[in-house]
């Protein structure tokens, strides 16, 4: 339109106000179609990859087949050499070196890859009125209701005392059996429908069927229990003894799947973080010659405080940093002090049919972008790291140079809850870090979704600051 048709109130508005733009404005068909085919790739990832473990060495393998190499101590790297740090199977640091100094600070992306799920018990395995169960102990922050009376695959590792590791994977294979946790039927839950919400389904009613035929041995019936030891024995070699060395991880057995006639969302179980996770890998992966030394770290334990020796409160990211700037002859404070961090974390998208625990200012909406949240934490910001006005600057102009479609966000209303990511235990190292990532709907629930242009958008993200 012209200058002249335009009056002096709709010039002064587009210089003055915020205009937060639709990825439709934005992305051509081409783009659009470029962003559906980057999460094609993703969703396999997300079906192949449901627990940190086997994200882990997913990543590793990839980095490893695009010329990464296990990091060495001592060993000092050259300009655009590609290591990586494996940390016990459960959290991954990828680096490329950069061509100016460690010390003018890294370009680094971390996002978490332990999702909320069901972990099996030392001693799960119980028979019950002819029926075989596990007990289980959830892991991270669920509505347990919601992981009841839907097909479940178990995932993870069980270690013999001699070392030996077997990998489970359990209800995925086709035709594989799988697992479930059951539910009341309405006609008899007249007094469970009065217990309040959260309490619908209590941590020790997450109860998940295994079986329901005893072993019958020369005609005669042995045990239910049994049986399925049996069966465990048959397939893992393992005995009930082995179930104490192992992390068994119960997680929802149905595929990831494009949501909405338009296609237009992924729907599956642990977007929360591998919806971020993803695109940083990714753009590390393809990151060749970057000035600043980029770092993208795949963490674990985050869901339940990034707590232990795999999580992001634990010193493996610290100590990596030391012994690399220890061969590259920097001083490691210097080099965190001038790292700038992205917390690839997920935040919550405003649902219109729960409106009123969002502000809807200052929430997040499906296809707008990356969300940036400046602060997370709850009652008053407590256990957040709230990034600095200086390095908001940084991030948005950053963002904007590169035509990535952005949001400002925060996690719902002041006081109605809140959370927390990584960002936290990484501003304790001393470097500049604030959260931004891809704003999903049903967070933490066993079914997730999120818009594919928002997606895409943190794989733009991710390579900008990259290179
Ligand atoms: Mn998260
Ligand atoms: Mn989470």
């Amino acid at each position: 339109m012209p200058n002249e048709k335009k009056s002096k109130g709709d010039l002064l508005r587009e210089q003055l106000f915020r205009a937060q733009k639709h990825a439709s404005e934005i992305l051509s068909k081409k783009g659009l179609a470029q962003a559906d085919a980057f999460c094609e790739g993703y969703k396999d990832f997300l079906n192949t990859c449901k627990t940190e473990r086997e994200c882990s060495s997913y990543f590793r393998r990839k980095a490893e087949a695009r010329g990464f190499v296990l990091f060495e101590e001592g060993k000092r790297y050259l300009p655009g050499e590609k290591i990586y740090v494996d940390n016990r199977g459960k959290a991954l640091l990828l680096a490329v070196i950069g061509r100016q100094s460690l010390e003018a600070g890294t370009r680094m992306t971390a996002a978490h890859i332990d999702s909320p799920r069901l972990d099996l018990k030392p001693a799960p395995l119980y028979e019950e009125k002819a029926l075989t169960l596990l007990k289980t102990h959830y892991y991270g922050g669920i509505k347990k209701y919601q992981w009841t009376a839907i097909p479940l695959a178990l995932h993870g590792v069980i270690v013999k005392k001699d070392g030996t590791a077997i990998e489970v994977a359990l209800g995925e294979a086709p035709g594989d059996p799988k697992l479930c946790v059951t539910d009341l039927l309405p006609h008899l839950a007249a007094e469970q429908g009065k217990r309040e919400l959260a309490k619908g389904i209590t941590g020790e009613e997450l109860n998940i069927i295994i079986g329901s035929r005893p072993l019958v041995l020369d005609g005669k019936p042995e045990g239910f229990k049994l049986h399925i030891l049996q069966l465990l024995h048959e397939r893992y070699g393992v005995t009930e003894d082995d179930l104490i060395s192992a992390e068994l991880e119960a997680v929802p057995a149905f595929a990831a799947c494009d949501i909405g006639l338009d296609r237009s969302m992924v729907g599956a179980y642990g977007h929360d973080d591998r919806v971020c996770a993803y695109p940083c890998a990714e753009a590390i992966l393809d990151c060749t010659s970057p000035e600043f030394t980029a770092v993208c770290v795949l963490a674990d334990k985050e869901e339940i405080g990034s707590c232990g020796n795999t999580g992001l409160n634990g010193s493996f990211l610290g100590d990596f940093i030391a012994e690399l700037a220890a061969a590259q002859g920097a001083n490691p404070r210097k080099v965190l002090r001038n790292t700038k961090c992205l917390s690839a974390d997920v935040n919550a998208a405003f649902d219109p049919t729960f409106p009123s625990v969002m502000d809807s200012l200052n929430a997040a909406y499906l296809n707008f972008g990356v969300v940036l949240t400046k602060y997370t934490g709850s009652r008053g910001k407590a256990g957040s790291s709230d990034a600095s006005a200086e390095f908001m600057a940084w991030v948005r102009a950053l963002l904007d140079e590169n035509d990535v479609l952005w949001q400002p966000g925060e996690l719902g209303k002041v006081d109605e809850g809140g959370g927390g990511t990584v960002a936290a235990y990484l501003a304790k190292l001393n470097l500049d870090v604030v959260d931004l990532g891809v704003p999903i709907l049903s967070m933490h629930a066993p079914f997730e979704l999120a818009a594919k242009t928002d997606i895409w958008m943190l794989l733009k993200t991710a390579k900008a600051l990259y290179q």
